[in-house]
């Protein structure tokens, strides 16, 4: 196992690891549930963790990375759900409150 990711940002994690796992690569969310314990240790252990289960797969994994979260972060606009009216970052694909894909 091997850590490929770690954010403050919970939604970022669980959208990497949907990339990843839409590659077939597997991975687990480590920290999940620690935010409540902020404030005994260290920030940056708090935040969640991505790790691969396979280290063979972490260069390509890396690079499937670098290639969807740069791109998506700066071309994708800032979108409002359809449903719910949640503002919602570009590079998600659907609607973290509701679940409401993307209009297009
Ligand atoms: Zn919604």
């Amino acid at each position: 196992m091997k850590k490929i990711y770690t954010s403050p940002n919970r939604l970022m994690v669980f959208h990497i690891k949907n990339i990843l796992e839409s590659y077939h690569i597997d991975c687990l969310i480590k920290n999940e549930f620690l935010a409540g314990a902020a404030g005994e240790l260290p920030p940056n252990e708090c935040w969640p963790e991505i790790w691969i289960n396979d280290e063979h797969k972490y260069d390509k994994a890396l690079e499937i990375l670098e290639k969807n979260i740069l791109t998506d972060e700066v071309t994708l606009p800032t979108w409002i759900c359809t449903r719910c009216g949640e503002k919602l970052e570009g590079q998600f694909t659907a609607c973290w409150r509701c679940g409401e894909t993307r209009y297009r």
